[in-house]
C-alpha cells in the first residue's frame, strides 16, 4: 500500500527551501558548490556559540528543514570574520549566506523574539542616534527589551560588571558621546534604506 504524501502545510520539510534560498539569498546559488567536508565549522571561532555549524546549517538547507535554519541562532552568531570563508575549498561564500539570511530572516519575522536580534536592534539604534554604540544605553535598552521587571533583574544581575568597567576606565559616566555630522549620518542611513526598500520590492 502507498503511504500518502505528508500534508504540505503541516510537513516538517519544506522542499523548496534550498531552492529559494538559491535563488533569493546573497551567495545562496554557490550553495550547490559545498561538498561538506567541515573546514568551515571547524575554522569557527564560534563555533561553540552556534545551534549548528555552517557545515551542519547547509547540509539542513538542503533537506528543507526551513523553520530550524531560519530560527537558528548561527545566522546571528557569525562575526564575519571570514576564516570559513578563505579557507573553503570550494569557495562557497559562508559569510554572505548567514549574513543574508540573518536579514530574510529578520523581514520574515523569525528573528523578533531571539535575544540576539535584540541586540542588533539596541545596537542599531544608538549607533543610528548617536552615529557610535553607547554600551550603557544598548545594554539598558536590551535588557528592559525583554520587559520591566526583567529589565531590572538583568541590571542587578549584572551591576558588579558594570562597576569593574567604570573602574577600570572602559565605561564612562558622562553624556553619551555624538559624532558631529548627525544630519550627514541620517542622509546616508536614509539613501541606504531606499536603496534596501527598492531592491527588496524588486526581487
Ligand atoms: S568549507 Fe566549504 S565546502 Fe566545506 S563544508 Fe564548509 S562551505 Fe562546504
Ligand atoms: S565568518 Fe562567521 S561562520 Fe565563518 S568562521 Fe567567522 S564567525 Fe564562523
Amino acid at each position: 500500500m502507498t503511504t500518502p504524501l505528508p500534508d504540505p502545510a503541516t510537513r516538517k520539510y519544506d522542499q523548496g527551501f534550498a531552492r529559494w534560498v538559491r535563488d533569493n539569498v546573497n551567495g545562496g546559488d554557490k550553495l550547490s558548490m559545498c561538498m561538506q567536508c567541515g573546514v568551515c565549522s571547524g575554522s569557527c571561532p564560534i563555533g561553540a556559540q552556534m545551534d549548528y555549524g555552517p557545515r551542519k546549517l547547509f547540509m539542513m538547507i538542503r533537506a528543507g528543514m526551513k523553520e530550524e535554519v531560519l530560527s537558528s541562532n548561527t545566522i546571528w552568531n557569525c562575526t564575519s570574520c571570514y576564516r570559513c570563508v578563505v579557507r573553503c575549498p570550494r569557495e562557497v561564500p559562508v559569510t554572505y549566506i548567514l549574513q543574508d539570511l540573518a536579514a530574510k530572516a529578520a523581514d520574515m519575522g523569525y528573528a523578533d523574539k531571539t535575544e540576539n536580534n535584540k541586540f542588533a536592534k539596541s545596537f542599531w539604534w544608538s549607533a543610528a542616534a548617536f552615529g557610535r554604540t553607547d554600551e550603557r544605553l544598548v545594554t539598558a535598552l536590551y535588557y528592559f527589551s525583554f520587559g520591566f521587571a526583567e529589565g531590572i533583574k538583568r541590571g542587578l544581575a549584572n551591576l558588579k560588571i558594570a562597576f569593574g568597567l567604570i573602574k577600570a576606565g572602559r565605561m564612562h559616566l558622562t553624556a553619551p558621546h555624538a559624532i558631529k555630522d548627525k544630519k550627514g549620518l541620517k542622509a546616508i542611513l536614509d539613501k541606504a534604506a531606499e536603496i534596501d526598500k527598492r531592491d527588496g520590492a524588486g526581487q
